[in-house]
């Protein structure tokens, strides 16, 4: 439901066209329009929702909004908002100009004007605007500021507000974000970072070769407090841009299950080592499905795309259950990341203002000689369905899209905070660490799990993994860096049908109602594991950041008369729930 945060531009388009009190164009677009802004605060959105349809376009109100207005949307928005909350609070199920004249700010007073809310709009003078209209919009905005509380980041005082900004999208990601606002303002990316103020560490605002890969995680205070204010985005608007806010859905994202030790730091700087040796995050890459891309059909959608998700950078997040689609990782045209040129790239041709947010940003590998090759520009929705992987049993198909539709409802952020394992109630976010860890063992060990596959045809995409893994195992047993071994076997898939199918495996074997019933399928990959290698195989079976219901089902052996459960219950000092009770 997002839409332009464009008030300069809609107060353009507004005072251009004024609003008759009888017109609708305009006022219909206004009651389209205050949703919008209402986003983030739930209650007024829903009592706006609710409003009977035409009680701002018809009689009066028109005139009256107009006149409080003078067509200015953004303080339309307020206004609308002011008035939802005062008929929340008041019991009225109508807004009207005398309930809405509670509401005290006028356009035209610097002195009663509401306190401490970050305006997303300028303050406007009541004389007509013309078509120099964003121009003195800017300059009121800075020039006013006594007006307005404006909180102005300190140190960053030659920073401006940018002239347009954008709402985010739904889980859209923040290089999403930087594309579509930098498509917009028809600047590219690069520029834009450096005129939103970031990073803070660089004093020379005039040249930034890359856009760090940590953006997409995390961003320091003082860059949160620069976007803040030269996007007019909210707190949590910029906190919902960044990975790091999946963290209490996610295990490889929260600092709490990333160590042996939790690491007590600053949150900031856990936040930001987030980034490192962090492989079942996709930092330096992100996949899509071509068809959310395309967008929902709304205006801004169709003008910019579609959202680049966060979700997609989890590899957990394989396919699009929506579009029935597995996700993608490379352009269908040159067959490179479509998004990254290197590790350390957030978004590849930064400085490049012509590409669309859907394009493909890669510089293909040609044999020209020319210094700046073109971008190869392919538009990602159009990827055909027919060069994605073919899964031919339709069991393999819905056994994969029926895990990715729980996996998303456990990464949603009203999905439920707790889930099973091993028949004991876990963290959700932990829960992914539970399944990494077991994906490990999988890869390891294979073919010992393969029985446990959904079908033959999800065992024979593991085959093939498998195969390459014990290779690149073997292969790096030569090499002097040893510890880089058991990556082999720990690291995500890149294929996302493969992802899916060991997932499944991983998912089966947690979902056993108790510990020992997960023990009779689990440990068999521990002995294999500890036979084939027996010091590489001991951080497998310990992984980072599981649970102690897994732990113990893959290290511990009961002995005398203490079970599993005893065990478990002893380690999480009588804290650990178990899932089911049908099984003591
Ligand atoms: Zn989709
Ligand atoms: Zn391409």
């Amino acid at each position: 439901m997002s839409q332009i945060r464009d008030d300069f531009h809609q107060a353009d388009k507004a005072v251009a066209e004024p609003w008759e009190c009888d017109a609708s164009g305009a006022v219909v677009q206004v009651e389209g329009l205050f949703e919008l802004d209402l986003g983030g605060a739930g209650e007024v959105r829903d009592f706006a929702f609710g409003l009977r349809p035409g009680m701002l376009t018809e009689g009066e109100m028109p005139e009256y909004l107009f006149r409080r207005t003078r067509g200015i949307v953004g303080l339309l928005k307020r206004l609308i908002e002011d008035g939802c909350t005062e008929a929340m609070e008041s019991g009225a199920e109508e807004l009207t100009p005398e309930l809405l004249s509670r509401s005290s700010w006028e356009t035209t007073t610097t002195a009663t004007q509401r306190p401490a809310r970050f305006p997303k709009f300028p303050t406007m003078s009541p004389s007509p605007l013309g078509r120099h209209a964003r121009k003195a919009a800017t300059a009121s905005s800075t020039t006013t500021a006594g007006a307005w509380p404006v909180v102005e980041p300190s140190g960053l005082s030659d920073l401006r507000p940018l002239p347009r900004s954008l709402d985010p999208l739904e889980d859209e990601s923040l290089p999403g974000y930087l594309l579509r606002l930098s498509y917009r303002l028809n600047i590219g990316p690069g520029p834009l970072v450096l005129r939103a103020g970031l990073p803070n560490s660089r004093r020379d605002r005039t040249t930034l070769i890359r856009i760090p890969v940590s953006f997409a995680v995390s961003l320091d205070e003082p860059d949160i407090i620069a976007l803040c204010y030269s996007t007019r985005l909210s707190r949590r608007e910029v906190d919902g841009l960044l990975l790091a806010s999946l963290g209490s859905r996610y295990g490889a994202l929260n600092p709490a299950y990333r160590g042996r030790q939790p690491h007590r730091g600053r949150d900031s700087f856990s936040a930001k080592r987030l980034q490192y040796n962090n492989p079942w995050v996709l930092t330096t890459r992100t996949q899509y499905c071509p068809d959310c891309l395309a967008g929902d059909g709304s205006e801004i959608q169709r003008s910019l795309g579609g959202a680049w998700r966060r979700l997609w950078r989890l590899p957990p997040v394989f396919c699009c259950p929506r579009h029935e689609r597995f996700l993608r990782r490379y352009c269908h045209h040159c067959g490179e990341l479509v998004q990254n040129r290197h590790s350390n790239d957030l978004i590849a041709r930064p400085r490049d203002s012509e590409l669309h947010p859907l394009q493909c940003r890669a510089t293909p590998r040609q044999g020209e000689l020319r210094a700046a090759r073109p971008a190869c520009g392919a538009d990602l929705t159009q990827a055909p369905k027919d060069t994605e992987p073919i899964l031919r049993n339709p069991r393999s198909r819905n056994a994969l899209f029926a895990l990715q539709r729980k996996f998303l409802s456990f990464l949603s952020p009203d999905g439920p905070k707790q889930v099973s394992s091993v028949g004991w109630i876990i963290p959700t976010a932990q829960y992914f660490q539970d399944l990494r860890g077991v994906v490990a063992l999988i890869f390891m060990t294979w073919p010992q799990a393969r029985p446990h596959a959904a079908t033959p045809e999800l065992a024979r995409v593991i085959d093939a993994e498998a195969a390459r893994r014990h290779g690149l195992f073997r292969r790096r047993g030569a090499e002097p860096r040893k510890n880089l071994r058991s990556t082999a076997y720990t690291d995500p898939p890149d294929d996302p049908v493969v992802t899916g199918a060991v997932l499944e495996i991983a998912d089966r074997l947690l979902r056993s109602p108790d510990e020992n019933a997960a023990a009779d399928l689990l440990v068999p990959l521990v002995d294999e594991a500890k036979r084939i290698h027996q010091p590489i195989s001991y951080p497998l079976r310990s992984p980072c950041g599981a649970s102690i219901p897994l732990l113990v089902v893959l290290a511990y052996h009961p002995r005398g008369s203490r079970s599993r459960r005893d065990h478990i219950q002893r380690i999480a000092e009588g804290h650990s729930i178990r899932a089911t009770s049908s099984c003591d």
